[in-house]
């Protein structure tokens, strides 16, 4: 007679189906988890920037408009020759500039 195979409780397409219905779950939570990584790490990254150390200009110090005293243009601070004068900070525009106002420091701090 006849015989069926079929009608046992473990269908192999099913167990195919349930494996691939997880497979799915799995990859749609990877690809979620990544997102809000990605999401939370743009946030944090002003605040990163904070850590690094004061030699290092951000963007915002880089723009600040500074004066050079020795020839009196104005420049950026990103592109300015940085010297320390009695505690106070002096920017120049080139070597020579920085060279002039060492040489008569003085002279030029009032300029500053
Ligand atoms: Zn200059």
């Amino acid at each position: 007679m006849s015989e069926m195979p079929q009608g046992a409780p473990a269908n192999p397409m099913t167990f195919i189906a349930r494996i691939l219905r997880f497979l799915f779950w799995v990859v749609i939570a990877s690809w979620s988890i990544s997102l809000l990584r990605r999401l939370v790490n743009s946030m944090g990254g002003a605040v990163s920037n904070r850590n690094q150390p004061m030699d290092v200009p951000s963007d915002a110090v880089s723009r600040k408009l500074v004066r050079d005293p020795v020839c009196g243009m104005h420049l950026t601070e990103g592109l300015a020759i940085a010297e320390q004068n009695g505690g106070q900070r002096v920017f120049f525009c080139s070597e020579e500039c920085r060279n002039k106002f060492m040489g008569e420091p003085r002279k030029f701090a009032a300029n500053a």
